[in-house]
């Protein structure tokens, strides 16, 4: 039992690890009911957290959690909770609030685990709600027993959407290798997709100047724009080619030497 619960706990910490990005030593936020507990116990809470998560832990208590214990005068648990990192919650040690309002405040953040912590509390429905949150590790004792909330649908729901957008990004080819005929007749069908664009790509870059050409040769007619001829003319060839190719050698003909669209006239009327 107990070293399935390990490799339970071990995978957990896994996903916590690569998809929300923990890193050692794990941050952790006790509470003050968890320390009583484990106080009455005798029971070592940092020791017990480095066990459970199999890693190292860096245990936290928030000013109003410590505020709490105080409060109990059980000096033992309060030189336990003064052992560990003070978290500031901004909350005034003069009016503390709840346990479970202050670690969630600083737990969920706009519905995000922002600062990556593990929390350890022996409250159930402050467990309940940052369950709620994707990533946020929850550890409580069970009687004289560190264990590990099972990881939460919130949890298991955003590691899953990863892990798919990884198979999608990285893994497409061993896909098609396994499911074969379907696979590979998508995979033509993209390629003649593929190759569809490229004839489109193509198209707009002919289409558009010839269609510039109509325009402006229509209005060249009247001498205007003899410089948008000058660009135009290499383009209005082709057409003309057939049309008006006596035209075009009668013209270079005349001017000849004149200028550097003459020459580019002749060229193509050569080709
Ligand atoms: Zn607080």
């Amino acid at each position: 039992m107990r070293q399935k619960r390990a490799k339970a706990y071990k995978k957990q910490m896994n996903v916590y690890l690569h998809t929300f990005k923990f890193r050692e030593p794990f941050q952790t936020i006790v509470d003050d009911e968890i320390i009583l507990n484990c106080e009455k116990a005798s029971f070592d809470i940092a020791k017990g957290l480095n066990r459970t998560i199999q890693g190292e832990t860096k245990p936290m208590i928030t000013q109003c959690s410590i505020e709490a214990l105080y409060k109990t005068n059980n000096q033992d648990a309060i030189s336990i909770a003064k052992s560990f990192e003070r978290r500031r919650c901004n909350h005034p040690p003069s009016n503390p609030i709840p346990s479970s309002e202050c670690i969630r405040s600083i737990v969920d953040i706009n519905g995000e685990n922002k600062h990556r912590y593990l929390v350890a509390t022996q409250d159930k429905s402050l467990r309940n709600k940052l369950s709620r949150v994707p990533g946020v590790p929850l550890i409580y004792m069970n009687r004289s027993v560190m264990v590990m909330e099972p990881m939460s649908e919130a949890t298991t729901t955003y590691s899953n959407s990863v892990e798919r957008k990884k198979l999608t990004g990285g893994l497409n080819d061993s896909k098609v290798g396994k499911v074969d005929k379907h696979e590979k007749l998508k995979t033509e069908g993209i390629e003649g997709t593929e190759g569809a664009p490229t004839k489109k790509r193509k198209g707009p870059k002919e289409p558009n100047p010839l269609s510039m050409k109509k325009k402006k040769a229509t209005n060249t007619d009247t001498k205007s724009n003899q410089d948008s001829k000058d660009n135009l003319e290499p383009k209005t060839k082709r057409r003309r080619k057939h049309k008006s190719s006596s035209e075009r050698t009668a013209v270079s003909e005349e001017p000849n030497a004149n200028s550097s669209n003459s020459s580019e006239s002749d060229k193509v009327t050569q080709e």
